[in-house]
């Protein structure tokens, strides 16, 4: 079907001098066995982002990359996190390949998994998605974060895939439709599932680090949680609107109490006046920001200008194809 593909491994990297080494070595057999069972072509590439690196990943980048026919990189002028280091590779990368896979530069996504990566966008995937299946290796802390990280985004609306991070698949085509999002706070894995086509998961396990430290400490990753649900949810501001109508049903009953109260004549001169006008004017106040809220959303989602549709085939242009 699809033969004589160039493959191209985009990893963002940052201060990641003590694995890319190791890196290099296991990656470069796994391009060469994959050109030599033609399943890729020979051009295919390993491209390397550094992300502003403050150690010698750059320089070590640059060494490999002499060395090394199947290896390439880039680097950014500034660290500039994950998320935009890995698109900064990816949109480089579509230029040169038909397929692309990201991944981490600290060997936790098992490459073997590429094989059967490879396999499924053969059968006619565009987007394969990674999932560990197993987190024996990780931490407790790691893994208890991480997992509830998954199901607190399931909560707060956003559709992501569960256990997936960025070990992905893409083919050319949902990487061109891809630069159309032109959002600058990225969540790149709730962002794939947006495009559409025909996709598959592959499961792997997740080994522990090569070597070095994780670069996401618990600080990095709550931001994330937080920029991934700010980004592709408006359930905050749903929340919000909903406690609006649910105070100001509230005041109501309570009006009905503090009327009882007056008339049986338990309250002093004036009570019932302020206690209702505490809850009925915060049931109110509560129920506009809700309201606000929602057109606040709707610029966000606008600002945000994503594509509304992706045409995945075209019967009129295949017809004009094969009569030139
Ligand atoms: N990374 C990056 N820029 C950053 C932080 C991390 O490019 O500011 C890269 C890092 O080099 C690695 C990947 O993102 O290749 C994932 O980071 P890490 O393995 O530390 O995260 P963890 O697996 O602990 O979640
Ligand atoms: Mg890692």
């Amino acid at each position: 079907m699809r033969k004589d593909n160039t493959l191209y491994v985009v990893i963002p990297c940052y201060n990641e001098e003590e694995v890319l080494k190791e890196t290099t070595k296991r990656l470069k057999d796994k391009i060469s066995s994959l050109i030599s069972k033609k399943k890729i072509s020979s051009k295919s590439k390993v491209m390397y982002v550094n992300d502003g690196s403050k150690d010698n990943t750059w320089q070590l980048i640059k060494e490999i990359s002499d060395k090394e026919k199947n290896f390439t990189g880039i680097t950014l002028s500034r660290n500039r996190g994950h998320q935009n280091a890995l698109l900064a590779g990816l949109m480089s990368a579509k230029n040169y390949a038909d397929v692309i896979i990201s991944m981490d530069a600290d060997l936790q996504d098992d490459i073997n998994a590429i094989d059967e990566m490879i396999e499924k966008y053969n059968d006619g995937c565009d987007i394969v998605y990674g999932v560990r299946s197993a987190r024996k290796k990780d931490s407790f802390f790691k893994k208890t974060t991480a997992q509830g990280f998954y199901k607190f985004m399931k909560i707060m609306g956003v559709d992501v895939i569960y256990n997936h991070a960025d070990y992905r698949l893409t083919s050319k085509r949902v990487l061109e439709n891809f630069s159309d999002f032109k959002e600058v706070n990225l969540f790149l894995r709730g962002m794939f599932p947006l495009i559409g086509y025909k996709t598959d998961i592959v499961y792997y396990e997740r080994a522990e680090r090569f070597a070095g430290e994780s670069k996401y400490p618990l600080k990095k990753m709550l931001n994330f949680a937080w920029d991934g649900i700010t980004s592709f949810s408006v359930k905050p501001i749903r929340m919000i609107l909903n406690l609006g109508i649910i105070m100001f049903l509230i005041s109501l009953l309570m009006l009905i109490y503090f009327l009882i109260v007056k008339v049986t004549g338990h309250a002093v001169k004036g009570w019932t006046f302020i206690v209702t006008s505490i809850w009925m004017l915060s049931g109110v106040q509560m129920l506009s920001l809700g309201i606000i809220g929602e057109y606040i959303g709707k610029i966000y989602s606008e600002t945000k200008a994503r594509p509304r549709y992706i045409i995945s085939e075209n019967l009129e242009e295949v017809e004009n194809d094969s009569k030139n």
